[in-house]
């Protein structure tokens, strides 16, 4: 969170300005998949108790406590990511059939773990600006987060409104092409 289909704004603007070279459904998945550990504890209830850390002392399972952090966005979150991502890919056929005039843009394996790591860090940045419960050092230890800022928060929400139709317009002229016309 915030209000996670908020997150498709800054990620629309980033994607808009360099479709070409990220897999557009990684880094949308990515961009909104984060907040899994959130929508889940609201579903299911709130986790207690701590987490013992590797370096010693413990974190409190809080609403981000798993997901929200460089660790999870580079070794769970990004590579779960991958795995669906190339998993609807497989769907090709299907996809070229709904969307009959897009071009087909063959992404590696590696090209779409590293969009779907930018789509992470694009949903941890501006949930860092809201969330205390952000920790950088897990799983090692607690740093607690220094980004927060509420005006920042809302400026980045502000701005990510603002700018999604010029960075579509803008993204054409650098890629050569609308966003709308590839695929994945
Ligand atoms: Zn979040």
């Amino acid at each position: 969170m915030p209000i996670t289909p908020f997150h498709l704004f800054p990620a629309g603007v980033v994607y808009f300005l360099f479709h070409r070279r990220l897999h557009g459904i990684a880094f949308i998945l990515a961009s909104v998949l984060m907040d899994i550990e959130p929508v889940l504890y609201l579903v299911l209830g709130s986790p207690r108790g701590s987490f013992p850390l590797l370096l010693g002392s413990y974190v409190p399972m809080s609403l981000h406590w798993f997901t929200h952090n460089p660790f999870a966005v580079f070794l769970v979150m990004a590579p779960f990511t991958t795995i669906l991502t190339k998993t609807l890919e497989l769907a090709k056929p299907l996809w070229l059939q709904i969307f009959s005039e897009a071009e087909w843009v063959a992404y590696s394996w590696r090209s779409t773990y590293l969009t779907a790591i930018l789509g992470g860090f694009v949903h941890l940045g501006w949930d860092s600006t809201v969330h205390g419960d952000v920790n950088f050092g897990f799983p090692f230890t607690r740093i607690s987060n220094p980004l927060i800022n509420s005006q920042f928060a809302i400026w980045i929400g502000m701005l990510s409104l603002i700018l999604i139709v010029p960075a579509y317009f803008v993204g054409k002229r650098i890629n050569g092409d609308s966003p709308f016309q590839k695929l994945p």
